[in-house]
């Protein structure tokens, strides 16, 4: 019979290797040789909760102030992440928009929900939806989520240079979507699958 080396914690203080299945729920287990308590899983669930719910009020905020600010024939013009998309679809680059739409506004939307419900349905009994259901449509918006960092990147240099205007400009949308990017990055990078999920 082989040795599941996931299932093993070693005893920080004596070196005794003690296994993880006997965890109680919080993920502690007391070393049955010197009773140092010993802490089976790190759990950062609670970081990931955080700034899931901080990544969803950026993305609000985000979307309320105007993300670059230019001026033509001294007229000054505003563009928000939804005007992008809407710019987008005027030059008739509808698979474009879509693209657009789908990661910077819904994939990473959606992700930030996902670790929410994952988070409400591991401390309470409420089950809106299968672990499995959860666990796919997590890694399918995280993937797609993150392309969201490169395509921002187009659209900026897209408008610079397609609006041959000078006074383009960041605006207070732009810093705010760097704050909100943080958030959801980190969301994601503290998430725990193991201990919502059961992987
Ligand atoms: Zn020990």
């Amino acid at each position: 019979m082989g040795l599941n080396t996931e299932n093993i914690i070693e005893c920080k203080s004596c070196g005794l290797f003690v296994n993880k299945q006997e965890a109680s729920k919080k993920y502690l287990i007391k070393c049955p040789r010197c009773n140092t308590k010993l802490r089976a899983y790190i759990d950062h669930s609670y970081d990931s909760l955080f700034y899931a719910i901080s990544a969803i009020m950026l993305f609000v905020l985000m979307n309320i102030f105007p993300l670059i600010k230019l001026s033509i024939n001294n007229k000054d013009l505003q563009a928000t992440l939804y005007d992008t998309v809407f710019i987008l679809l005027e030059q008739n680059l509808f698979f474009v928009a879509l693209i657009v739409f789908f990661t910077i506004i819904i994939a990473p939307l959606f992700n930030s929900i996902i670790i929410i419900v994952a988070f409400i349905q591991k401390h309470t009994k409420v089950k809106f939806f299968t672990k499995t259901f959860l666990h796919d449509s997590f890694h399918f918006t995280k993937t797609w989520g993150f392309i969201e960092v490169f395509i921002i990147s187009i659209i900026v240099t897209y408008i610079k240079l397609v609006g041959m205007v000078s006074s383009t400009r960041f605006d207070l949308g732009f810093y705010i979507m760097l704050f909100y990017i943080f958030c959801f990055y980190m969301s994601n990078k503290k998430f725990e699958g193991k201990s919502v999920f059961g992987e």
